[in-house]
């Protein structure tokens, strides 16, 4: 049998869905308009009126945010809503730049943890679960979310927060922790570290995992199922939306679900901002259709993805969203070609070597220097000069195939590229700080 947290929004018919996104955006726009003076502003300055939204329709024509919007209006300026009636205040990993702050009313949490309780019954979670939370707590959004949801599915919840990999496992396996949530690359490391410590794959009681907040590619996902010995599902998700839970995958894993009865999606061109039909790769952006504390109305993610209606086997009817590839900021421009970390990854487990690397690109002599740093896995290690040359060489070429250009690759020993717990750092772009002074 088929298992929903909310059966009836979840496989509404598009008609229903359609109705219920038309109902709430009217209401949204009022609302924002009316309680949000720098977004009245941008309304003004366009020309767009509260009236003139009828439905989801015409959502295009209302102006983006961008988190440059954001970072002028910090803190207070995109509030929906007396600071009374806020309850939490969650803030952005600061991956790209200086924090964002969010607000929620109770209701805006209650939203996001029944968001995040749809991702944890899709991966088979059900009140009979120990849901081991190792995201981290605090203003970061992925503890609090996950946790809030496993409550919600009525799971034993494990608030270990990140870090601490070895109590991580004690308690993994002391306490039988079926449902594991936490970033892909914090997953690969305790699958490692299990494997240190003499466990196979089936001694451990997890079926699942809960795994995102940041990209990782297919072939990552099957090193992890393999070393965990779980079904491996991604959840997609952001501060300025609320936080994990926009979108989730369901057992097929092709791709996430984005709940549309809270979220409209749109994929624009990141050039000129013009909507691009389902299928074009592109742009994601977010229009919350019911938050209270921060509701933020066509924000422009970064994240560059496809959206596709086809027929889902779960029975959700609601859209998926494709993994996304990265951000348009984590795209690298080395030599005039575009690169995005997550196709090195690709191409190292594809060759055999461990989702551990780290790519530098920096500037000699008015050309790009593009380096990639990769360990061997304890089985390929060799100190003989020929064999490590010749696996570099190997490696370089499939990464030209794939890339249209080949890295200068390291092969470094086991265990000398740091570990995350969190949101792995891929990538140090030295170029940037030669152009700041
Ligand atoms: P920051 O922008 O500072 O990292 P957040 O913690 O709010 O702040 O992270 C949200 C971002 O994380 C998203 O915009 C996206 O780029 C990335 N992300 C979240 N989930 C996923 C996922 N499943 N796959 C790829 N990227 C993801
Ligand atoms: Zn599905």
């Amino acid at each position: 049998m088929k298992n929903y947290y909310q059966k009836e929004i979840e496989t509404a018919s598009r008609e229903e869905i359609l109705a219920i996104q038309n109902e709430k955006i009217v209401k949204q726009v009022r609302y924002v308009y009316d309680n949000v003076a720098y977004y009245r502003n941008l309304m003004d300055e366009k020309g767009v009126k509260p009236e003139d939204i009828h439905g989801v329709d015409d959502i295009k024509k209302l102006p983006f945010l961008s988190k440059e919007d954001l970072r002028i209006a910090y803190p207070y300026g995109l509030l929906g809503t007396d600071l009374k009636n806020c309850v939490r205040i969650q803030s952005t990993s600061g991956t790209t730049g200086r924090r964002v702050v969010a607000f929620y009313t109770q209701k805006d949490i209650d939203m996001w943890e029944e968001c995040c309780a749809r991702a944890i019954v899709a991966a088979g979670g059900t009140n009979e679960d120990v849901v081991q939370v190792c995201y981290g707590y605090g203003l970061f959004t992925g503890g609090p979310g996950l946790n809030g949801g496993s409550h919600k599915v009525g799971c034993l919840t494990l608030p270990m927060s990140s870090g601490n990999t070895d109590r991580q496992i004690q308690f993994m396996m002391d306490l039988n922790a079926t449902i594991l949530c936490c970033t892909p690359s914090y997953a690969a490391f305790i699958g490692e570290s299990l494997a240190e410590r003499g466990y196979k794959p089936e001694d451990n009681k997890l079926k699942a995992g809960i795994f995102g907040a940041e990209p990782w590619t297919e072939e990552m996902r099957r090193s992890i199922e393999k070393s965990l010995g779980i079904k491996a599902y991604d959840i997609y998700g952001l501060t300025e939306t609320s936080g994990p839970g926009v979108a989730f995958e369901c057992e097929e894993q092709t791709g996430m679900h984005i709940n549309e009865d809270h979220f409209y999606a749109e994929i624009i061109d990141p050039k000129t901002g013009e909507v691009l039909p389902d299928g074009s790769k592109g742009e994601l952006v977010f229009t919350s259709l019911d938050k209270e504390g921060f509701p933020l109305l066509r924000y422009r993610t970064k994240d560059i993805c496809i959206l596709s209606r086809k027929k889902c086997s779960c029975g959700r009817t609601h859209v998926k969203m494709t993994k996304p590839m990265g951000r348009s900021d984590d795209m690298m421009i080395i030599r005039g070609v575009n690169v995005f970390p997550s196709q090195i990854e690709a191409v190292l487990l594809k060759e055999g070597y461990t989702p551990n690397y780290q790519i530098v690109v920096d500037r000699a002599n008015n050309t790009d220097t593009f380096d990639v740093y990769v360990e061997f896995s304890p089985e390929q290690f060799s100190d003989r000069i020929a064999d490590i040359q010749a696996r570099e060489k190997d490696l370089n070429a499939a990464m030209r195939s794939m890339l249209g250009i080949g890295p200068k690759i390291h092969l470094v020993p086991p265990k000398s590229i740091a570990r995350s717990e969190g949101k792995a750092v891929r990538v140090i772009d030295k170029r940037k700080l030669h152009d700041n002074v």
